[in-house]
């Protein structure tokens, strides 16, 4: 039988020694990891991914519900989504993706207080290395690497184009 894997069930070591909304703290102090604020909306890159390339994406409003989301913010939300796994198409070139969202502690939300969605990139074969990677994580250096890559295309993004 065949595992799925998803990797944001991962999700609580985000969480690990945090006080306090990882998102909200990330707008206040200008977070490194913080790839893009938008009108409504923000990307960063998980802290702690177990495969490099994975980014966050969550309204800036800290909303805990879909149903809290106006349809403005919905459709901000989801154009986000789309333009990130283009960013990480362009730089990346990964294979496939996974997309999701956990919604409440059962689900594997590790901050979920505040609504968010999971971009993780996958490449043919990687269940492998992740294998080694679940071990050591990905290291500090390939995070700031990966971020510095991204970055660029994240600040030229516009949900209006
Ligand atoms: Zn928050």
């Amino acid at each position: 039988m065949e595992t799925m894997w998803a990797p944001w069930r991962m999700e609580y070591i985000l969480a690990d020694k945090q006080n306090g909304c990882v998102f909200c703290d990330a707008l206040e102090k200008n977070d490194d990891l913080t790839l893009y604020r938008g009108q409504d909306t923000m990307v960063m890159m998980n802290k702690f991914p177990y495969i490099n390339g994975h980014l966050l994406v969550a309204p800036l409003n800290h909303l805990s519900r879909l149903d809290q989301l106006s349809r403005h913010e919905m459709g901000e939300l989801l154009a986000t989504v789309e333009r990130s796994v283009d960013i990480l198409k362009q730089v990346m070139n990964p294979d496939g993706y996974n997309v999701g969202l956990n919604l409440g502690k059962v689900a594997g939300a590790g901050v979920e207080e505040h609504l968010h969605f999971h971009i993780v990139p996958r490449w043919f074969g990687d269940t492998n290395a992740l294998t080694v990677l679940a071990e050591v994580r990905v290291i500090p250096e390939h995070i700031k690497a990966t971020y510095h890559n991204l970055k660029p295309h994240f600040d030229t993004l516009d949900l209006k184009n």
